[in-house]
């Protein structure tokens, strides 16, 4: 490319020296077509040749001047100075003289050469141009001819100089079609470049926003990585913790290890300590067992020896508001053994009005002495009371029926034995019933290790003018004393049962509690409608025991009664009768012909009668089970403390002592 490029830069320099100021070039005579002309022309042809060597000025003289050849290489070294004219410093004789010749008719133009005016042109040859003479036509024709001569001559290298540069020409335009076609490409090139460029800064765009973001993911990834190796920091601090407490804990492991073995051959001796044990056990269960029924048949023994009937006298503390009775009225002498004998013996003084002395003085009191199997001064606690009578209670577990009576006159504390002294009270004052049931389901619970086990039902009716009423009744029942009848379980059956009557399974204190309020209730509605009937009936609660070992096979069960009888008191015989009195009167005969039935059958039992009325009454009838053979029987007499009642109270002392003196035939546990 390179070698190209210099000729073009030539010709361009030697195109801007042919530029105008003077359009000379244009006008020159073209080749060929001068050379056509004869030498008659050249007259003619002066004239637009001097018209021309005006213009020419400048190139003339270059032409002629310098030689052609360098002229391509040294253009470029003097392009500045070709608007400069300059003065040749040589030019040849003949040719300078027709130059002069022609500058001779020219105006001076601007460009000129500095060349003095009215200067001689150089004649050739070196002599001095001399003017000819107007005459002289010859010899201006000669200089003419040689002036035209020069000229041809001129004109000839014009022409090849001409010729030269349009070869000159042709050939840098050759080169400037290819340098186009170059250019072109290159501009071609350049697009594409420039697209790719553009490409590429866009890409380069994206590449600097995608480097941005990279960088920003960087900065968060970095961020992470802080995070991450403090958390590791911590992870490595934990696990160094971690691997000290496993080492502690391996440590642990093997001392306990260690114990482990120890325990584990302690473990194997223990257990053949315990076959052993084991083997003992069921030999002491045997003999336990074997105890225990001795022990049954010792208790009953000695409940046998204390009488199948027994009674206890129970005096009633004075109440607030109740005179005090004399001194010395009511007495209970110690027994054989002294003050520490729990005492059996009471006695009662009587002063009697109407007998009086001789002299006219009142008689002296009459004493009145009982002796029982235990009597209970007003002092006694309900405890001290239930103590003597749990011995018996038990009784019932071991199969004998048990029947607890209260006997004596309205007011005298036979409810307050047996229920105690209101529901939901004082558990210091609760009455034989609860306490009975608690002594029997824990001595329940205790024979339960023997292999015992046993189920409590439990019902209370009462019976008013020789009619069954339920005081468990609830619902519409309640309080109503809808007639119940009493009826033998089965056909051919002992067991006796209250038909209408509810029969509660208990097996707690709080369901005996309930049972109880109940009752209360029931009792409480009653007595609304007829007054105090409470004390005018016998309240009867009888809990069903059963009992069963079944590894050995063994069934026992009783009942337990627990009576509270009517109040014994007799009508007054000279009370005038109105309607209330005759109801009262009728009530009274009921309860006396129960009481006395009561008696009677107790009697008859005694005499081993072959009949015991049970069925004159509603009340013996119901504990025919509990009364007699094998039954177990304690009567409760209860007494007032006042003066005022000595007369019942001596009456209630007598009845209980002739049930006091009877012997019944030796109780017999139902077993089974
Ligand atoms: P009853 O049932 O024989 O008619 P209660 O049991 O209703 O007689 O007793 C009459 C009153 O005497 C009641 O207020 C009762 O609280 C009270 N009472 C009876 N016995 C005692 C006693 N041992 N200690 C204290 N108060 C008693
Ligand atoms: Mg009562």
């Amino acid at each position: 490319m390179e070698p190209q490029r210099s000729p073009l830069l030539e010709v361009r320099g030697n195109i801007q020296l042919k530029r105008p100021p003077v359009k000379a070039p244009s006008r020159l005579p073209l080749p060929g077509t001068r050379f056509k002309r004869g030498p008659d022309q050249m007259e003619d042809a002066l004239e637009p040749e001097k018209k021309r060597t005006r213009g020419l000025d400048t190139v003339t003289k270059i032409a002629t001047s310098r030689p052609r050849a360098p002229a391509l290489t040294t253009v470029a070294q003097t392009q500045g100075q070709t608007t400069a004219p300059k003065v040749p410093k040589k030019t040849g004789p003949r040719c300078s003289t027709a130059v002069a010749t022609v500058l001779k008719n020219q105006k001076p133009g601007p460009a000129a050469p500095a060349q003095k005016p009215g200067a001689a042109a150089p004649v050739p040859g070196g002599r001095k141009p001399t003017k000819r003479p107007a005459w002289d036509l010859k010899g201006q024709l000669c200089d003419l001819n040689a002036e035209l001569k020069c000229c041809r001559e001129r004109t000839q290298t014009l022409d090849q100089e001409n010729q030269q540069l349009q070869d000159q020409l042709r050939e840098a335009q050759q080169q400037a079609k290819s340098l186009g076609a170059e250019c072109r490409t290159l501009e071609g090139e350049l697009a594409r470049v420039q697209a790719q460029a553009e490409q590429g800064q866009q890409e380069l765009g994206n590449l600097r926003a995608r480097v941005l973001e990279l960088e920003e993911q960087l900065g968060t990834q970095q961020g992470l990585v802080q995070e991450l190796q403090k958390e590791q920091l911590g992870l490595q601090e934990e696990r160094r913790g971690l691997a000290a407490r496993l080492e502690e804990q391996e440590r642990r492991l093997q001392a306990s290890e260690a114990a482990l073995s120890g325990s584990q051959a302690e473990v194997a001796s223990l257990r053949q300590e315990a076959t052993t044990q084991a083997a003992l056990l069921v030999e002491q269960g045997e003999r336990l067992h074997g105890l225990e029924m001795e022990r049954r048949r010792l208790h009953n023994q000695l409940q046998e020896l204390k009488g199948n009937i027994r009674v206890f006298c129970r005096v009633r503390p004075v109440l607030p508001g109740e005179p005090t009775p004399p001194p010395g009225f009511l007495l209970f002498p110690s027994g054989p053994g002294g003050p520490s004998d729990p005492p059996t013996r009471l006695s009662l003084s009587r002063s009697d009005e109407r007998r009086g002395t001789l002299s006219g003085a009142p008689a002296p009191p009459t004493r009145h002495d009982f002796s029982f199997d235990r009597v209970f001064p007003p002092g006694s606690g309900q405890d001290e009371v239930f103590e003597e009578i749990a011995m018996l209670v038990q009784s019932a577990l071991d199969g004998y029926p048990v029947c607890i009576f209260a006997y004596g006159q309205t007011g005298s504390g036979k409810t307050f034995t047996m229920e105690g002294g209101g529901p939901g009270g004082d558990p210091q004052v609760e009455g034989l019933i609860p306490r009975a049931l608690r002594h029997l389901f824990s001595v329940a619970q205790e024979l339960g290790s023997q292999g015992w086990t046993y189920s409590f039902v439990a019902s209370y009716v009462e019976i008013y003018n020789e009619t069954v009423r339920d005081l468990l009744a609830t619902g519409t029942r309640k309080g109503q004393g809808g007639e119940c009848e009493i009826r033998r379980a089965g056909p051919g059956s002992e067991e006796l049962t209250v038909t209408n009557a509810r029969y509660v399974p208990v097996s707690c204190e709080k369901e005996v509690e309930a049972l109880l309020h109940l009752a209360h209730q029931n009792r409480a509605v009653a007595r609304t409608a007829q007054n105090e009937r409470s004390s005018r009936s016998h309240s009867v609660f009888q809990l069903q025991i059963s009992g069963e070992h079944a590894g050995r096979g063994l069934q026992c069960g009783a009942p337990l009664s627990l009576v509270d009888l009517a109040g014994s008191e007799r009508l007054d015989p000279g009370l005038t009768l109105g309607p209330g009195e005759r109801e009262r009167l009728r009530e009274t005969q009921a309860i006396n012909s129960s009481l006395s039935t009561l008696g009677l059958v107790i009697m008859a039992l005694s005499n081993k009668e072959s009949h015991v009325p049970y069925r004159n009454s509603k009340l013996t009838y119901l504990l025919q089970n509990s009364l007699g053979g094998s039954a177990k029987m304690l009567m409760f007499v209860n007494i007032s403390p006042l003066e005022e009642n000595v007369s019942e109270s001596l009456n209630s002392l007598r009845f209980a002592s002739k049930v006091n003196q009877c012997v019944i035939g030796t109780a017999q546990a139902n077993r089974k």
